[in-house]
This record gives C-alpha cells, sequence and structure tokens, in this order.
C-alpha cells in the first residue's frame, strides 16, 4: 500500500510546479503510451527507493481567481483525514499572507507529518527572506525552488524519512477479491453497497482517528466470497455531499490503491462526466480491474435504443481503454445487482488470469507473423517468442530484433488481438516489446 502526500497552499504559490517535479520521469512515459492527457493532479513518485502518491489539490480549484477562503479551507481539511502526510507550500515571493494564516492554524492541530514548503527561493538573498515562515509555527521549514528543483532534496528525504509504515496488502492471507465502490457524491454509492450487503453493515461511526485506513471486510453474498474494501471516504460521506472534483478524486485514491477491482457508481440522470471520467483513469493507471455501473436507471425513460446509445457515449469518454463491462442498474429496485457482483468477480478473474506461454504462442505469433511491425528504415522487425509476465496486473512481453522500432499503434494492434483472443475484459493490460 502506497503513502499518499498532499500538496495543500494557496493559489500561485507554485504547487503545480513542484507536483510536475515529483511526478515528471513516470508521467512522461505514461503519457507517450496513452497519448492521453487526464487528471494532471495525481500521480506516483518514488524517493529513496520509497514509492508515494501525490494529489495536489490546488488543481482541482484552479481557474478561480478570487478564490474563497473557504475553499482552501476545505480542501486542507480533506487533506488532514485522506493523506498520510502534507506539504504545505508557501511563497517567499509574497511573505506569509492571511491565507497561509488560516492554513497553518488547521495544520497545527495535525499530528500526521506536515512538511512546509517555502517556494520560489531561487537564490541566497531569499533565503534570507525565508526566516519570517518561522512565525506560521509549524518549526523548520524547507526553502526551495520548485522550477529548478533546488532543495526538494532535502524536503523529499525528510519526507520519506517521516511516512507512516503502511501494512503491505495481505493478498496471501485473503485470497478473496477486493472490491471499492467508488464515484462521486450522490452517484448512489452507499445506497449500492447497502443493498448488496444489508444495511446493518454500514453504520456510521465517526471516531477520529480511527477511520483513516482502508479495512478489507468480508462478504459472503450471492455465493460470492469478497472483500469490500472499505475506506473513510464511503464510510463518512455522509458528511461531505458537495460534488468538488477533488472530495470524488482524494476519497478514491486510497480506496483503489488498496482494491483488485474498482465498481465505478455513475449517476444515469448526469451521465458520464470529468469527474468520473477522472475516478475511471485512477482506476486505470492504477492497473486495476473496473466495472461501471450507471446506476439510478430506474429514473430514465427508455426506449430500445437508450441503452445502447448510453453505453456507446460511455465508452467514447473511457478511450483508448474501452474494453469494460458497462451496467444498469438500480440500487433502489435492486436491478441488476447481482449480475453487477458477478461481473465484478469475472474482472477479477480475467484480471488474475495466466496464459501459458505455449498458447499465448500459439496463437499470438501466427497474427504477428500475417501482419508484422511496419519495417524502418528497410529493417524488418522480427518477434519470435512473446509471454505473461509473473505481475499481479496482466502484462506481456513481446520479445524482438529491433524493439525500438515498433510504434504504438502496433502496440495497440497487439492489444486488440490479445482482447480478442482472450478475455481481458475490464482489465488494463499492458505489452511490452523488449530486445530477445
Ligand atoms: P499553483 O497555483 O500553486 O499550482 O502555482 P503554479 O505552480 O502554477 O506556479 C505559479 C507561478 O509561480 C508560476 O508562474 C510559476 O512559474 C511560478 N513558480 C513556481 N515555482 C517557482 C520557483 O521556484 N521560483 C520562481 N521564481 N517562480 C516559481
Ligand atoms: P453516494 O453519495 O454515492 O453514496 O450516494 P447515496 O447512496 O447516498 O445516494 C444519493 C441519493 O440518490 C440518495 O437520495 C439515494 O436515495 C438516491 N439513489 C441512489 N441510488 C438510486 C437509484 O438506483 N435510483 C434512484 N431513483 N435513486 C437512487
Amino acid at each position: 500500500m502506497n503513502n499518499i502526500v498532499a500538496i495543500v497552499g494557496r493559489p500561485n504559490v507554485g504547487k503545480s510546479t513542484f507536483f510536475n517535479r515529483l511526478i515528471q520521469r513516470r508521467e512522461a512515459i505514461v503519457d507517450s503510451v496513452s497519448g492521453v492527457t487526464r487528471d494532471r493532479n495525481y500521480g506516483k513518485s518514488e524517493w529513496n527507493g520509497k514509492e508515494f502518491s501525490v494529489i495536489d489539490t490546488g488543481g482541482y480549484i484552479k481557474g478561480s481567481d478570487d478564490i474563497f477562503e473557504g475553499e482552501i479551507r476545505k480542501q486542507v481539511e480533506l487533506a488532514i483525514d485522506e493523506a498520510d502526510a502534507i506539504i504545505f507550500v508557501v511563497d517567499v515571493e509574497d511573505g506569509i499572507t492571511p491565507m497561509d494564516e488560516e492554513v497553518a492554524k488547521l495544520l497545527r492541530k495535525v499530528t500526521k507529518p506536515v512538511l512546509l514548503a517555502v517556494n520560489k527561493v531561487d537564490n541566497a538573498m531569499r533565503q534570507q527572506d525565508a526566516i519570517e515562515f518561522y512565525n506560521l509555527g509549524l518549526g523548520e521549514y524547507f526553502t526551495i525552488a520548485g522550477m529548478s528543483g533546488s532543495g526538494t532534496g532535502e524536503l523529499l528525504d525528510k519526507l520519506v524519512e517521516v511516512l507512516p509504515e503502511l501494512p503491505d496488502a495481505v493478498e496471501e492471507e485473503n485470497p478473496l477479491p477486493r472490491f471499492c465502490v467508488v464515484g462521486r457524491p450522490n452517484a448512489g454509492k452507499s445506497s449500492f453497497i447497502n443493498a448488496l450487503i444489508g444495511e446493518d453493515r454500514f453504520v456510521v461511526t465517526d471516531i477520529a482517528g480511527t477511520t483513516r485506513d482502508a479495512i478489507d471486510t468480508k462478504y459472503n453474498r450471492f455465493g460470492f466470497e469478497f472483500n469490500l474494501v472499505d475506506t473513510a471516504g464511503i464510510r463518512r460521506k455522509a458528511k461531505v455531499k458537495e460534488d468538488l472534483e477533488f472530495y470524488s478524486v482524494m476519497r478514491s485514491v486510497r480506496a483503489i490503491e488498496h482494491s483488485d477491482v474498482c465498481i465505478l457508481v455513475i449517476d444515469a440522470t448526469r451521465g458520464f462526466e470529468g469527474q468520473d471520467q477522472n475516478i475511471f483513469w485512477l482506476a486505470e493507471k492504477n492497473r486495476k480491474g473496473i466495472v461501471i455501473l450507471v446506476n439510478k436507471w430506474d429514473l430514465v425513460e427508455k426506449d430500445t435504443m437508450s441503452t445502447k446509445r448510453y453505453e456507446d457515449a460511455i465508452r467514447k469518454e473511457i478511450e483508448p481503454f474501452t474494453d469494460v463491462p458497462i451496467l444498469f442498474v438500480s440500487a433502489l429496485t435492486k436491478q441488476r445487482l447481482l449480475k453487477a457482483l458477478e461481473t465484478a468477480v469475472q474482472v477479477y478473474e480475467n484480471r488474475k488470469q495466466r496464459v501459458a506461454t505455449s498458447k499465448l504462442n500459439e496463437i499470438m505469433l501466427p497474427i504477428i507473423e500475417h501482419m508484422p511491425p511496419p519495417a524502418v528504415k528497410g529493417k524488418y522487425i522480427k518477434i519470435k517468442f512473446c509471454m505473461q509476465l509473473p505481475t499481479p496486473a496482466p502484462q506481456f512481453v513481446f520479445f524482438a530484433n529491433l524493439p525500438q522500432y515498433i510504434k504504438d499503434p502496433y502496440r495497440r494492434f497487439v492489444e486488440n488481438k490479445l482482447r480478442e483472443n482472450f478475455d481481458f475484459e475490464g482489465v488494463p493490460i499492458d505489452v511490452y516489446f523488449r530486445q530477445k
């Protein structure tokens, strides 16, 4: 399980510059593969061999010039609730502002690690100016320049030192599927969970400090055994009904990272929107299985075409990863809930499957021979062998004489052929080409 680090602070102090620096290398790789840029406010970073997830909470309220203090406060409170550590960024050019003081006041009460980063310290002179930030009452601070990266090493050294040890996922001891139910506020997540497993299990117990860890609760319903990844977000969601992007993202991250399959609940009356897309992307990026439930289907006027049209519209939004089950359900009338559970179990199985090397080669090599990667500069590219790697989410490696010449469209072609020949519905898969 990864630690989650939240970057907070008022607009224009340099949060996203710093965030981009943290996730740089990895993001570049992801983007060149998918060619799609989605949520730019969540990513994974690594320092001294320790991996953690980073969220730039400010990214979600950007664009509003006259940002309300109340919004910053909510952003910080949410970060305090959901993150394992907080990096509070301030701007040495501006000095301490009233909003900084507000944020500091909230953070002083927090027992989680809080690191104060005084940004835009581009030169020695500004080192001197930074001293005033002691007055925020947060103790030692780190002077950084997000733009050049100077000072960030010391900050990150400290960060990974203070990050708490989290329990490792215990797949071995508990091999049941881990499902999480995600979606934006009011989509019907808790109604779905309640309908599925019974009301009594989701009594809200809001005991400070006990709610932040993801907990697997074992269920046995309709003959299926599974764990529901029950997070603070689900249990305490009653507190937050506001439909803000960063709420659904912050509250989904830990659950998603901790699960095998994400059940994304969307509200049929609202359609598939930006927030849904970003949560979908979080699951995809984490290489989790995905099932989309279009909930509140009881409220939608139906003619014979509407399911198909609705489904097509969603598939368009989730391109290029469209091989995902989409079900039309109602938590209220309990329509197709069993089917939803069945599908989630199937996606779990799909994600877990290991294709035997002999079978894989038997099927894929003739396809590749028939349609080889296009020759580059008169050089022929040959793929002679392939195998699935023993990873938690499916990864395939194809050995070639000149892997560097194989382009993304061909990779997608191979992925599609894999999907046609084996059942990977709902499962992101990786295809690599390597030197044999
Ligand atoms: P955010 O709103 O907090 O995410 O801030 P941004 O990352 O968008 O940065 C706001 C402005 O500060 C931009 O014009 C950045 O180029 C600038 N900035 C960010 N980091 C530094 C830095 O280390 N030094 C200087 N001089 N400017 C910076
Ligand atoms: P959450 O914030 O995602 O957990 O959403 P809730 O489960 O609290 O549901 C939000 C609202 O939608 C509540 O008023 C529910 O009664 C209603 N709701 C949930 N599922 C359905 C459904 O399938 N059909 C209808 N008509 N209403 C639903």
